[in-house]
């Protein structure tokens, strides 16, 4: 059995939908039924869309990460568990609350997230230390950057150590040394965080120039290959290996792009795992999160195998 290690984030998504925002000191009402809570996070989301992709039993998700010992822990841990995500080593928090991610959403569009970090900042590296046995036997580990940085540096160090292969999606983006991206086997930015990977916060990555930065992230030491997605464009692969190329996006009507990416990542490394060479692996994560962004919500919205294999 294949095995993927989660190391990440595990948010309650709180969502208000409003006509306008309202400004310093003012009280405005909703849309009707403008609010809904869903499951989100971006490590949860990446274990749910790896666990959807699994028809046949045959690769086992783990979920690692930190709530509090709140309703939106309880409900997140449910969520995981009906997707039959190994929830083990999440640990319940007592006085402190679980991630929360207050989103608003005007008419047009246009959304603000507030972000409270919560148990999340309690995944630290005594925590990550005591994954060790868990991170040698997995197949690959997934991380993001929603967890402390260290605790992200101490994963790609014992990952190394036992021949783990990594994926990182670098989100929210920081800049990363070149020390950290040799640690990652897949480096799977979108657009925005591969320029603020780079330190290039000032270029505009599109599909037209990503080859660039796609194979400037790879000189940097990622050593297998890094993936830029580029919204409803699609996404541009490089290979350590040689490979490279644009894969288009499927043309569909997006309602909600939340989770786009992450249903992207989930099903990436479950094909991987599974043996899938890399470009079909891409093909299929592309055709999952084609899905995904028809629907609203985060983890509400990642389809199921046979959805995406139903799909035309
Ligand atoms: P993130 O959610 O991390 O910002 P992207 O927006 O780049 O990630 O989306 C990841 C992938 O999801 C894209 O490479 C693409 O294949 C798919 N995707 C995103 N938006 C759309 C869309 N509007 N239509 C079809 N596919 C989409």
């Amino acid at each position: 059995m294949n095995r993927i290690l989660v190391i990440g984030s595990l948010n309650a998504d709180l969502v208000m939908r409003t006509k306008a925002c309202p400004k310093a000191g003012e009280t405005v009402h909703s849309l009707d039924n403008g609010f809904s809570q869903g499951l989100g996070g971006k490590g949860a989301n990446q274990a749910v869309a790896a666990a959807r992709m699994t028809p046949d039993d045959n690769t086992k998700v783990m979920m690692a990460g930190c709530v509090g010992e709140d309703a939106f822990g309880r409900t997140l841990l449910e969520g995981l568990h009906t997707d039959k995500i190994d929830t083990s080593h999440v640990q319940s928090v007592k006085g402190i609350s679980t991630g929360v991610a207050m989103i608003i959403v005007e008419q047009t569009g246009e959304n603000r997230i507030l972000l409270s970090a919560g148990a999340n900042g309690l995944v630290d590296e005594t925590y990550v230390d005591k994954l060790e046995s868990v991170i040698a036997e997995s197949d690959m580990i997934i991380l993001q950057l929603e967890i402390p940085i260290a605790s992200v540096a101490k994963a790609l160090e014992i990952a190394n150590k036992h021949n783990t292969p990594v994926l990182l999606n670098p989100a929210p983006a920081f800049f990363l040394s070149d020390d950290m991206l040799s640690k990652c086997d897949y480096l799977v930015p979108n657009e925005h965080e591969a320029a603020i990977v780079l330190n290039e916060t000032n270029v505009d990555i599109t599909v037209d120039n990503a080859e660039k930065y796609a194979l400037r992230l790879l000189e940097k030491g990622v050593r297998k290959a890094v993936i830029i997605t580029l919204g409803s464009h699609g996404s541009y692969f490089v290979s350590r290996s040689g490979a490279k190329g644009f894969l288009p996006a499927a043309k569909v009507k997006a309602v909600d792009t939340t989770g786009a990416g992450d249903t992207f990542i989930g099903a990436f490394a479950n094909q991987i795992v599974s043996g899938i060479d890399l470009k079909a692996a891409l093909e299929f994560a592309t055709k999952c999160s084609a899905i995904t962004v028809q629907r609203a919500g985060a983890q509400s919205s990642i389809p199921t195998y046979s959805e995406v294999v139903s799909m035309n």
